[in-house]
């Protein structure tokens, strides 16, 4: 199974390359965020209680995103792979993630990161709210403290990828198409060297014949 976090601040870009990737790879795109504005715009418990702390550019608790991640794991178990995107977002996010994902004999490939400035964060932000429809993309005050929460909550799940070797940053700056590239370039070594066996028994034949 190929499973990709796609990791960085509000505005990145993660959505975009995200649906780039499901179509390259064949993969299950799991976005915290979408699943939470889908429990909002159902009017769940869930969902109301979610949205007071989305409004205010807050993470709503673990155990809610853990738990919506558990369910959509359970409910996509013949997926070729998943795009995690907004998750994990804390390091007992990440702990759970490894642990779900061995419950189906998987675990995650790797992380990549797109890294952008703040003030680029913004611009873009505020741009995507004037047609989003999102509270969280409209104030700029509250973009700003997403991206705080970002820098000061979310920024050491990089570390607990770093220490598996699965961490990954590119420039989130630059050209839709050279930056999908770039993270085809990283899910495919990845991807290699998982399979390398096969691959070295394959040229061990191309030079027989
Ligand atoms: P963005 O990356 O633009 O902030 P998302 O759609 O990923 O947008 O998330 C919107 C909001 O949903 C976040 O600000 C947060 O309140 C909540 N959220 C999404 N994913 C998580 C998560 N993994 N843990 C906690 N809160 C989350």
């Amino acid at each position: 199974m190929l499973n990709i976090v796609l990791f960085g601040p509000p505005g990145a870009g993660k959505g975009t390359q995200s649906q780039k990737l499901i179509a390259r790879y064949n993969l299950v795109h799991l976005s915290t965020g979408d699943l939470l504005r889908s429990q909002i715009a159902q009017g769940t418990e869930l969902g109301l209680r979610a949205k007071k702390l989305m409004d205010e550019g807050l993470l709503v608790p673990d155990e809610v995103v853990i738990g919506m991640i558990e369910s959509q794991l359970a409910n996509n178990t013949s997926a070729a792979g998943f795009i995690f995107d907004g998750f994990p977002r804390t390091v007992p996010q990440a702990e759970s993630l490894d642990a779900l994902t061995q419950r189906y004999n998987t675990g995650v490939t790797c992380m990549v990161a797109l890294e952008v400035n703040e003030e680029e964060l913004v611009t873009r932000l505020l741009e995507r709210g004037k047609t989003s429809g999102r509270p969280d993309d409209q104030d700029e005050t509250k973009i700003r403290k997403r991206v705080t929460v970002y820098n000061t909550e979310t920024a050491q799940v990089a570390g607990y990828y770093a220490t598996q070797g699965k961490f990954h940053a590119l420039n989130g700056i630059g050209a839709i198409e050279d930056i999908f590239g770039q993270i085809c370039a990283i899910i495919d070594r990845h991807q290699g060297a998982a399979t390398s066996v096969t691959d070295s028994q394959e040229a061990t034949d191309e030079v027989k014949a």
